[in-house]
Order: structure tokens, then C-alpha cells, then sequence
């Protein structure tokens, strides 16, 4: 018998990246409870959630101290809003944010989410630039294959076909250069496009900074590209490059944020310092929608002005700096020190990539892709050759359906299965998922079993 709740979603809601047609006949799983790194649905089974649901959670589910943290809010305010007034847990909230963010970001502007915190960046840098008398410094540069979120200012520095060519005449003109860790290139066997990409990179520096305003970048890990790799030292040597051609950098690290890289920002590793930087989903430990965009004094200072001046920055949400999501905010930022999250995760990590090298050696997982807890499993139909399977196979979907019946939640993008589970998890429970992940990939790319599904579910 069909829960009555998922009868109701299937008549009233639309889900997001989601084939509606597949999902209303497929059976569904309603999520009844959380806790810890586990899911329940309403029939009493429970799994592993896998991939920190959409790569938000990082101290677990119904962690006491977020939990406790807004009660207690609750106590005083849900919501005021920012226009005009201060609220406690967002004013303590940007200060404990600024202290562990890369040196020079020191002003933070709040919204609500991934892509928000990616338009006000870029608004941002435009408007800097016209205050700054280069009214020609417009445009943006981004990498092939980029995700920055589904807004129609993410859309147009996202360069991912399959979400984003159907908008292309509502986009604005982007720069698109090539990302050095594609894996299509690694294919054709160009491993070395490395330096060939910051070349093209510098070549259009070089011949149109006067009309760039600002080069936005997923540091480290191109994560809904499928999480794919930046080779070391590239991100060190954009941000050279971008200061030596005077355009401004804007770090998107809202999936890489908040320890998945094993530090707390990705850019840490490499030293780098940028114009901007992006954060959301683990924000709030992945209780509450809440973002913000960091910038420098130079910026800050640049809007600063009479009103006559014209050079307010005109932008806010409804729901900016949220009080409910600030003091889960704040209560996330305090579990990384108690908890030693970061110092406890160096362990973890080296016993994921141990367990990663019986899966890198399966029959059809053509490459294995990890930074920190973040892990990417490319499925292939031929090892050797790299060649990818029919599309509409949907291998990606049929693994990722396979696991869940093993009790692991994870969801595939494409033929890769994203494996990222929260940072809270033991080595004991990583080491499970994996074993889960491998018998998965077994079953259906070695045993050739199938969800029965209309080409999977996702
Ligand atoms: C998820 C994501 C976004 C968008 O965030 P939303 O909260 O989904 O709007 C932006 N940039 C990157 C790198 C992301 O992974």
C-alpha cells in the first residue's frame, strides 16, 4: 500500500532536478526521521546518509547542541528582518565567520542560499567597477563545466550543458575557458592541459582585461561537474593571474566550504586569499537555508558614500540573515572547535582513500576522484578505453537505487556517484558505506542487475 504521504507529494509537489514523468511511477521513500548520519522512512528502514543530504550536513542530524541552539532562538526572535536593523546571532555570526575565513575577507553580506551568495558576488564586482570609473569591466570569466547554482546570474557563469543550454538566450556574455581538471580531456588523453588551460586563461586576460570584471571559480573540486579535480597549484596561480590583470576573484566554496576539503575553506590550501567568497550549504551544520558572500575592505569601502553618491549596493532577501539560521550558524562554528573537526577528519580521509582502491580497480569504475571527504566514482562502460555508458542507461541512477536498498543514500551526477558523507561520520561507518558502494557498483555493473525502473530514477 502506497503511503498516504507519498501520495500527496506525488499530487502536489514538483521536485527539483527531477524527471517528474519517472518520479510518479516510480515508488518513492518518505523521510519520516533523521538522526545522527542516519535517515528513517516511514516504514522503519534506515540509511546512511550518504551524501550529507545534497551536501549540507556536517556534524550529523539532530545534533544536540544545533538543536538546543535554536530553541533557544526561538526563545527570542525567529525572524526580524535586516533592513534597517541588527539582530544578535547575525552580528556575532559574521565575526566568528570573518575570523576563520581567508585573510582579507572582512565584510560579510547575507542571503539565503548557494546561488544568492553567487549573484551578489557578481553584482558586486560589476557595481565595484562602475564606481570605480571602469565602466567597461562587465563581463565575467568562468571555467568550462562550472556550477555556481540555478538563478539566471549563476546560470550565465555556469557552463554545465545538460542544466544550462536550454536558458542560453536569457544568459548574459560570459568568457568560458577551458578547467584544467576536465576528465573528457583526460579521455583524449591530454593529461598535461594543466598549463595549456592557464595559458588560454592568460590569453584572455591578456587581450580583454579592460572588459573583465571579476573570474569566478569553484577552488579545488568542479563538485556538480562531477566532482572533478583542479590539479595543485592551478588555483594559486588563477588568483596570480587575476591580480597581475587587475580583475577580481570570486571563490564559490559552497560545496567545498566548512572542512569537506579537510581544511576549512579550500582556498586555505593553496594559500590563496580571494576578492570574494561564496558559502551556504554547510553553513548552518545543513539545518537552515542562510549564505553569505565575504569580500575585502577594498570593496566594502568602494560603495561607501552619501546617498547622492548613488553607490548603495540595492539588494536584500526577505529572509537576509535569518536569526534562526544564524544561531545554528554559530552553534555549527562552535562543533568544529569542540569537536576538533578538521584535526579528526585527517583519518577519516586516509581510510576512505584506502578503501577507494579495491573500487578504483572495479571492471567498469573508470577513475576515482577524491579531496577530503569528497569522492567522485566514475562509471564506465570499457576500462580501458574510458568509454563512457549510453546515457540512457542511467548507470549512475541504477547504482545509486542498488545502494539504497543496501541502506546507503547517495545520488549519482551523471555516471558519477558522489559519495560525501557527513564529516561527523566514524571510520567504522565510512568504511561500511564504501563496502555498500562497492557491492552497489558490483551488482549492477558486473551482474548487470537493474532497478527495473525507467532508466533509473535519476
Ligand atoms: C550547490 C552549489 C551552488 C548553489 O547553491 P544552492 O544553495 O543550491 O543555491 C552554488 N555553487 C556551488 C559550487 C554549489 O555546489
Amino acid at each position: 500500500m502506497t503511503n498516504p504521504v507519498e501520495v500527496l507529494d506525488k499530487e502536489y509537489v514538483w521536485h527539483p532536478f527531477t524527471q517528474m514523468q519517472q518520479w510518479l511511477t516510480a515508488p518513492q521513500t518518505v523521510i519520516t526521521d533523521a538522526e545522527g548520519i542516519r535517515l528513517y522512512d516511514a516504514e522503519g528502514n534506515s540509511y546512511y546518509d550518504g551524501v550529507s543530504s545534497l551536501w549540507v550536513n556536517i556534524h550529523g542530524h539532530k545534533r544536540k547542541e544545533i538543536d538546543e541552539a535554536i530553541k533557544e532562538q526561538l526563545g527570542h526572535a525567529a525572524h526580524t528582518t535586516s533592513l534597517g536593523l541588527v539582530s544578535v546571532p547575525a552580528a556575532q555570526l559574521a565575526q566568528m565567520l570573518v575570523q576563520v575565513s581567508p585573510k582579507g575577507l572582512e565584510k560579510l553580506f547575507y542571503s539565503d542560499d548557494g546561488a544568492t551568495a553567487v549573484e551578489i558576488a557578481l553584482k558586486m564586482a560589476f557595481q565595484y567597477w562602475q564606481i570605480k570609473g571602469k565602466s567597461k569591466k562587465t563581463k565575467f570569466i568562468t571555467l568550462k563545466s562550472a556550477y555556481h547554482g540555478d538563478t539566471i546570474g549563476a546560470v550565465s557563469v555556469g557552463g554545465i550543458d545538460l542544466f544550462h543550454q536550454v536558458y542560453q538566450p536569457m544568459l548574459f556574455e560570459t568568457y568560458h575557458v577551458s578547467s584544467p581538471s576536465c576528465y573528457h580531456c583526460k579521455l583524449a588523453e591530454k593529461a598535461s592541459c594543466h598549463k595549456e588551460c592557464l595559458e588560454e586563461l592568460e590569453n584572455v586576460l591578456k587581450e580583454h582585461a579592460d572588459e573583465i570584471g571579476a573570474m569566478i571559480i569553484e577552488p579545488l573540486v568542479q563538485a556538480a561537474a562531477g566532482m572533478l579535480m583542479a590539479p595543485e597549484g592551478y588555483l594559486k596561480r588563477v588568483r596570480e593571474l587575476t591580480k597581475k590583470y587587475d580583475v577580481l576573484l570570486i571563490a564559490d566554496e559552497v560545496a567545498v566550504g566548512f572542512g569537506r576539503t579537510g581544511k576549512m575553506f579550500a582556498c586555505e590550501h593553496e594559500g590563496v586569499s580571494p576578492d570574494f567568497m561564496c558559502i551556504s550549504k554547510g553553513i548552518t551544520g545543513g539545518y537552515m537555508p542562510l549564505a553569505a558572500t565575504l569580500t575585502t575592505m577594498e570593496v566594502f569601502n568602494a560603495f561607501l558614500g552619501t546617498a547622492a553618491d548613488k553607490r548603495t549596493f540595492y539588494h536584500g532577501h526577505s529572509y537576509t540573515g535569518n536569526q534562526l539560521g544564524c544561531a545554528a550558524g554559530i552553534a555549527s562554528l562552535k562543533i568544529f572547535e569542540t569537536d576538533k573537526v578538521l584535526e579528526k577528519m585527517q583519518p577519516k580521509i586516509k581510510a576512505a582513500s584506502k578503501k577507494l582502491t579495491d573500487i578504483g580497480a572495479m571492471e567498469h569504475v573508470g577513475e576515482v576522484r577524491q579531496c577530503g571527504l569528497i569522492i567522485g566514482i566514475e562509471l564506465v562502460e570499457d576500462k580501458k578505453t574510458k568509454k563512457p555508458y549510453a546515457w540512457d542507461k542511467a548507470m549512475g541512477g541504477e547504482v545509486c537505487l542498488k545502494a539504497r536498498a543496501h541502506g546507503l543514500f547517495v545520488r549519482p551526477v551523471g555516471d558519477v556517484v558522489v559519495f560525501m558523507p557527513p564529516l561527523c561520520s566514524t571510520i567504522e561507518e565510512i568504511e561500511d558505506m564504501l563496502s555498500i558502494l562497492k557491492q552497489a557498483i558490483h551488482e549492477v555493473t558486473e551482474l548487470g542487475q537493474s532497478s527495473g525502473c525507467d532508466g533509473g530514477l535519476f
